[in-house]
C-alpha cells in the first residue's frame, strides 16, 4: 500500500470502531460494515464506551502508582479523551508514546500530539506485528527512561491478531526491554456474554478484518508470565467501576480486560 493511502473502498477497524462511537472519521464501506454489525450486536457501541472507560480507569490507576512513562499500542483515532489527555491531566510530566498502523490515525496524529501537560506525547506509524520496528524507534529509544517503568497499553486491539501464540510473542517482544514494576494493560474482545457476538465476528471478517473472539481463559493467557492485578481478567466495565459502569448491562459488554505487572 502506498504511503498515505488511505483505501477509503475498504473498511478498517478504526474507521468502523470510530463509527460505532459516534465520530467522524469514517467512510462509506466502513459506515455499511458498522451498520450490519449493528444487526447483531446493537449493543455493540456500549461496549466500546465501556472499553475507553477502561482505557482511562487502568492509565489513571497506573498513574496513580507511579508510572510516568506510558507505550499505547493500538491507539486509534483520537476521541475525548484520549490517553495523553487523561495522563498528563494528573501527571503533567508524563510520556506518551503512541503507536498505530492505520494511515487515518496517522493523518489525525496532530490532534493525539497535543500535549496537555509538559511531558513529550510522540506517535509512531508501525505495525505492532513487527515489534522490533517500535521498539528501536528513538520515539522508545531516546523518548522513554529504559531504566524507569512503562505501561504497555493494548487496548481493543489483539483481537485482530488472530494467532495466540503469535500475540504472546508479540506481547513478550515488547516487555521484555521493560525494567521491573513495568504494567502490561490490554483489552479483547469475546462473545462469552452473547452468542449473537458471533455474527459481528464474522461480519468483520468476511469484509477483510480479520477478528478473533476470546474465552476469559483466552485473555487472562495473554498475560502469563506476568501479575495480574486484582480483580484480574474481568468485562471491561466490572474493572474498578466508574459511575458510568454502575448499571451496564452484562450483556452487552463484549471485552475483557485486565492489568499485569512485570
Ligand atoms: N485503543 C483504542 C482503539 C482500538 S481500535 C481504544 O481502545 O479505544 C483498534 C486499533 O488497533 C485501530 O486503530 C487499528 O488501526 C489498530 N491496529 C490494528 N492492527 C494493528 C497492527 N497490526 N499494528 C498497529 N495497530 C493496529
Amino acid at each position: 500500500m502506498p504511503p498515505g493511502d488511505l483505501q477509503t473502498d475498504r473498511p478498517h477497524s478504526a474507521r468502523i470502531y470510530d463509527y460505532l462511537l459516534g465520530g467522524k472519521d469514517n467512510f462509506e464501506a466502513d459506515r455499511r460494515v458498522a451498520e450490519e454489525i449493528l444487526k447483531h450486536t446493537p449493543a455493540l457501541p456500549i461496549s466500546m464506551r465501556a472499553n475507553r472507560r477502561f482505557m482511562a480507569k487502568v492509565v489513571g490507576f497506573l498513574a496513580d502508582r507511579g508510572i510516568r512513562q506510558f507505550l499505547d499500542v493500538g491507539t486509534g483515532l483520537p476521541t475525548s479523551p484520549n490517553l495523553h489527555e487523561v495522563v498528563q491531566r494528573m501527571v503533567p510530566e508524563a510520556t506518551v508514546v503512541y503507536v498505530d498502523n492505520d494511515p487515518l490515525v496517522l493523518s489525525h496524529a496532530r490532534a493525539l500530539l497535543t500535549p496537555v501537560g509538559t511531558g513529550a506525547v510522540s506517535y509512531l506509524d508501525a505495525d505492532l506485528r513487527q515489534p522490533e520496528s517500535i521498539l528501536r524507534d528513538d520515539a522508545v529509544v531516546k523518548g522513554f527512561d529504559l531504566t524507569r517503568p512503562v505501561a504497555l497499553t493494548i487496548i481493543a486491539v489483539l483481537q485482530h491478531v488472530i494467532d495466540d501464540d503469535q500475540a504472546r510473542a508479540i506481547i513478550g517482544q515488547l516487555m521484555a526491554p521493560l525494567p521491573a514494576g513495568s504494567a502490561l494493560a490490554l483489552s479483547a474482545v469475546t462473545v462469552e456474554n452473547d452468542p449473537a457476538g458471533a455474527g459481528t465476528v464474522r461480519t468483520y471478517n468476511q469484509n477483510g478484518v480479520p477478528v478473533i473472539a476470546r474465552t476469559r481463559e483466552g485473555v487472562e493467557a495473554l498475560f502469563s508470565g506476568f501479575d495480574l492485578v486484582e480483580p484480574g481478567v474481568v468485562p471491561v466495565h466490572h474493572w474498578k467501576p466508574v459511575a458510568a459502569d454502575k448499571g451496564v448491562d452484562d450483556a452487552a459488554v463484549y471485552m475483557y480486560g485486565g492489568v499485569a505487572l512485570k
